[in-house]
């Protein structure tokens, strides 16, 4: 079957892409779990866009590349900071909700690192708000199609077009054929033991361009959020950088603020500069128990603002309204990736990328708050708006052409490349541990491709775990301390 665009992935940059192809060509969106199931889906706090006339676009450029050190690409900075606007607003007219004062104006929060109230939200639960009036738009459009539960294990290039060799739920394997292929695959959270992303999280769109030969760049650029919920392992629910903008405190075991000792913007630094002056604490006060405290606000207005923090730390036995809040930083966002252009072209004709598997530079070395979301709309709009529409022609592909295998992949492989990630990199880097780490996994990676697994969805998604991980590991030796 032959579409004129293929859109990996049905997040926020899988969604507006779709959303934005011109109309009158044909689009197919795949998403490998059910399409509600991403990163997007999972965000709080909300979008910074400047919407307010006491704010400014110089003020959100400002503080975007501080808190990326400098290191953003500028241009693309601009871009994003003056034209997603638009984008926020255009999302209203597609039925998304923001909270609004009693007048009827937008309601705007704080969150670290910006120097005014610019973020946009709905309660604590954006990214599902926006996740499901998009989708629910993309299900309108007859030029779109739709396959849920169909996993991309492979993409080949054949001259001017692309097979798109997927796994079906039921484990068919088919192909299908577009002359561009939109990558919007997410980050690579599931690499870690601890992380606040969504399962689907595994680097899968990194490794098929890398194959593809696009340049991925900055992939040991992961931001760590300072406070996930510090109960229960694996993924932790994030306690957002917005209960932190309304006021919370972060207390150490002895129950005394700490964040002033190592920032003036105390709890509303950015977030590395948070987790790092967490992770100096821990050792000050030898105890891993760090708080984050909102009692003393009004309980009302903390359920209202907060419900779904509210109700995820009722479910772990927290009343925020009285009890201190048990965090820890956690693998929260990836600001590297596959590097493209600022109409997200990796360089090779018809591959683009967007949202958070994507490198436009943007963030730089931290991503400011709530600026992913806003990345995402304004860079997948543009990728989709200067798509070239090729003619064309294909030859079938047998889409069967790999040898099937005898045993299953164990799920103690995921767990161990977890635990290098862990050891080796979490917020600051262990250069020994990192060697390490690299040779296991060169082994690991060598080790799966001459297995006889079946190759299923969790064979590709451990195989791509794995190389995500070397790159990431790869890239702070090549680049130094991450
Ligand atoms: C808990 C949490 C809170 C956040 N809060 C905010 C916030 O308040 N503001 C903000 O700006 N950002 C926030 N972020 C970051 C932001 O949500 C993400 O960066 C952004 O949503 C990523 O969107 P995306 O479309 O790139 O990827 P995702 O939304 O993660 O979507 C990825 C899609 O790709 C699909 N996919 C992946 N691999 C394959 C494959 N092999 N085959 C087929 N499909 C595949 C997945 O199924 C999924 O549909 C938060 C993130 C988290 C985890």
């Amino acid at each position: 079957m032959y579409y004129d665009i293929i859109v990996v992935g049905s997040g926020i940059a899988g969604l507006y892409s779709c959303i934005n192809a011109p109309k009158d060509t044909s689009v197919l969106l795949i998403s490998k779990s059910d399409f509600l199931n991403s990163n997007t889906y999972l965000a709080q706090g909300g979008i910074a866009c400047v919407l307010s006339e006491k704010d400014s676009f110089k003020s959100h450029i400002d503080d975007t590349v501080r808190a990326g050190r400098y290191e953003n690409d500028i241009e693309a900075v601009k871009l994003m900071v003056t034209e997603g606007p638009l984008d926020v607003k255009r999302l209203s007219t597609m039925g998304v909700e923001f909270d609004k004062e009693d007048g009827g104006e937008l309601k705007m929060t704080l969150e670290g690192g910006h120097s005014a109230r610019r973020i946009v939200h709905h309660s604590d639960s954006t990214g599902r708000e926006i996740a499901e009036k998009l989708l629910e738009s993309a299900r309108k459009e007859i030029n779109i199609s739709l396959a849920e539960n169909t996993f991309v294990y492979d993409i080949k290039k054949i001259d001017d077009m692309f097979a798109v060799f997927v796994l079906g739920k039921n484990g068919k394997r088919d192909a299908y054929f577009a002359s561009n292929v939109v990558l919007a695959t997410g980050g690579i959270g599931k690499i870690y033991k601890y992380t606040t992303n969504s399962s689907i999280a595994t680097g899968d769109g990194i490794v098929l361009a890398k194959r593809l030969g696009a340049n991925i760049k900055n992939l040991s650029y992961i931001q760590f959020h300072p406070t996930a919920l510090a109960i229960g392992e694996g993924e932790r629910v994030l306690v957002s950088e917005a209960v932190r903008g309304e006021g919370a405190y972060l207390l150490n075991e002895k129950g005394e603020r700490f964040m002033h000792k190592y920032h003036d913007m105390g709890e509303l630094a950015p977030r590395d500069v948070v987790c790092r002056g967490i992770l100096e604490e821990v050792k000050i006060q030898g105890s891993e128990n760090i708080y984050l405290d909102i009692t003393y606000k009004d309980s009302d207005f903390v359920r209202n603002r907060f419900p779904y923090i509210y109700e995820k730390c009722m479910e772990a036995g927290i009343d925020i309204t009285k009890d201190r809040i048990p965090v820890f930083p956690c693998q929260h966002y990836l600001m590297g990736g596959i590097h493209v252009d600022f109409n997200s072209n990796t360089g090779i004709k018809g591959l683009y990328a967007a949202g958070e598997c994507s490198n436009t530079g943007v963030h730089g070395k931290n991503r400011l708050a709530s600026n992913s979301l806003l990345e995402a709309m304004v860079f997948s709009r543009r990728a989709a708006i200067n798509i070239d529409i090729q003619n064309h022609s294909y030859k079938m592909i047998d889409a069967d052409i790999r040898r099937e295998g005898t045993s299953l992949i164990e799920p103690s492989i995921k767990e161990e490349i977890r635990d290098i990630m862990q050891k080796a990199y979490f917020v600051v880097p262990d250069m020994g541990m990192i060697a390490k780490g690299l040779s296991r996994l060169g082994e690991m990676i060598k080790g799966i491709e001459a297995s006889s697994y079946i190759k299923d969805k969790e064979y590709y998604e451990t195989f791509n775990m794995a190389c995500v991980s070397k790159m990431v590991l790869e890239d702070i030796q090549k680049n130094g301390q991450a």
